[in-house]
């Protein structure tokens, strides 16, 4: 059977840092007969509701506490692919700092725009151990 990881918040999940999902409807199809393994690493780290993260140069720093997350979400990554060695497929969220595949934002230190379409953290460590699964990102409206 074939081994689909999912950004938790595109099943539904209530895990966005504000506590909403991105529900993405069209995945309903794509995951039939598929074993699906959703993965949130932000709220395993920081709780739901939480304050949101952003990528600073190579960092990931909390917006308001400035708290630097980054060794957090790797291990987590790490841990992850411990613990699921085979993943065929990853679907994940666009823009995130954590899952996104193309789209997440770079800062400087002084809050300019440095990147927008750079891989998130967490997906960073994935794509480097799943070198023969297929990555999506997902923008559901
Ligand atoms: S984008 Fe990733 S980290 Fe953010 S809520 Fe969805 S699964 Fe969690």
């Amino acid at each position: 059977m074939k081994r689909v990881a999912v950004s938790a918040c595109l099943l539904g999940k209530k895990c966005r840092y504000d506590g909403s999902d991105r529900y993405d409807r069209e995945l309903e199809t794509l995951l039939e007969g598929c074993e699906v393994i959703p993965f949130c690493p932000e709220e395993e780290i920081l709780g739901t509701p939480r304050e949101t993260i952003d990528i600073v140069e190579d960092r990931v720093v909390g917006s308001q506490s400035g708290h630097d997350y980054t060794d957090q979400i790797v291990a987590q990554a790490k841990e992850f692919v411990k613990s699921h060695p085979r993943i065929d497929q990853i679907y994940s969220k666009s823009k995130s700092p954590s899952c996104a595949l193309c789209s997440a934002r770079i800062y400087d230190k002084e809050g300019r725009l440095l990147a927008d379409d750079a891989e998130g953290i967490f997906i960073k460590e994935l794509k480097k151990a799943y070198k023969k699964a297929k990555f999506e990102e997902r923008s559901p409206k």
